[in-house]
């Protein structure tokens, strides 16, 4: 998996410390950059944060190209509404070779690594046959397994991200999507550190949200995601 943040929101803590000062102070537009020193922008965005505002957060965006995840993660990805997607067409791309993500558990199984495999070969040759035979590809697509590789393209402002994060960084979720929240996660809080210093799974914040789901072990996971850089 390839994961890289194309374009983001240019200084979005000062974007986001700006739209909090607009509701909180007097100060109107001309002047709500006075003083907006590195010290203040933070203490402005874990004030919104703590408060609850988290509207606020809306302002800053962030655009991720990702590559080699598979079909099965990416469908995941896309059940988050608050997002924008350009994906990688099976219409209008035609595979030459079929490339697939291989799960760990399969992987280190010689003998379903084995059968997965050629199962994979196997239709790899049946789709470029269709192709071959004159069947689009959309039609010759629906052999494809879900281990199938995809592109995306991703936009997603810090709310959103942030409840992304909740979600998929639990070690409830399966572990591919986990893994890209996990990666998407770390690049972010390189470049908005505030934003994201509390972003992770709800126990991150408190006590597990899971009930009887609960991996029973919140104090490796906050550790898991502390060290995250
Ligand atoms: C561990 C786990 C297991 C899952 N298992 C399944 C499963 O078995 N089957 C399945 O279908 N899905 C499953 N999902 C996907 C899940 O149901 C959601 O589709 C996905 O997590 C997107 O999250 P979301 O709907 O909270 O938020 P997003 O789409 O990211 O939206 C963010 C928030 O905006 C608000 N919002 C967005 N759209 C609306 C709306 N139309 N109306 C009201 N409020 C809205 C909500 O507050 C929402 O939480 C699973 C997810 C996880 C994390």
């Amino acid at each position: 998996m390839r994961v890289e943040l194309l374009k983001y929101t240019e200084e979005p803590e000062k974007v986001v410390a700006l739209a909090a000062r607009l509701c909180y102070s007097r100060s109107g537009i001309e002047d709500l950059e006075d003083q907006l020193d590195g010290e203040r922008v933070r203490s402005l965005v874990e004030k919104i944060i703590s408060l609850g505002h988290h509207s606020v957060l809306e302002h800053a965006s962030f655009t991720f190209g990702i590559e080699g995840i598979s079909r099965a993660a990416s469908h995941q990805l896309v059940r988050h509404r608050i997002a924008s997607y350009s994906q990688q067409s099976q219409r209008y791309v035609r595979y030459d070779r079929v490339d697939v993500v291989t799960p760990p558990s399969i992987a280190s199984d010689g003998e379903a690594l084995e059968k997965f495999e050629s199962l994979v070969e196997e239709i790899s040759r049946l789709y470029r046959w269709m192709l071959e035979r004159g069947i689009p590809a959309e039609d010759a697509r629906y052999i494809l397994p879900n281990a199938t590789e995809t592109k995306i393209i991703v936009t997603m402002n810090a709310r959103e991200l942030n409840h992304f994060f909740t979600l998929r960084c639990c070690r409830r979720a399966q572990w591919e999507i986990r893994a890209l929240a996990m990666e998407m996660l770390r690049i972010v809080r390189r470049v908005a550190p505030t934003i994201f210093s509390r972003s992770g799974p709800g126990c991150i914040r408190g006590g597990c949200t899971e009930g009887e789901y609960t991996c029973g072990k919140p104090e490796e996971v906050r550790k898991e995601i502390g060290e995250l850089r």
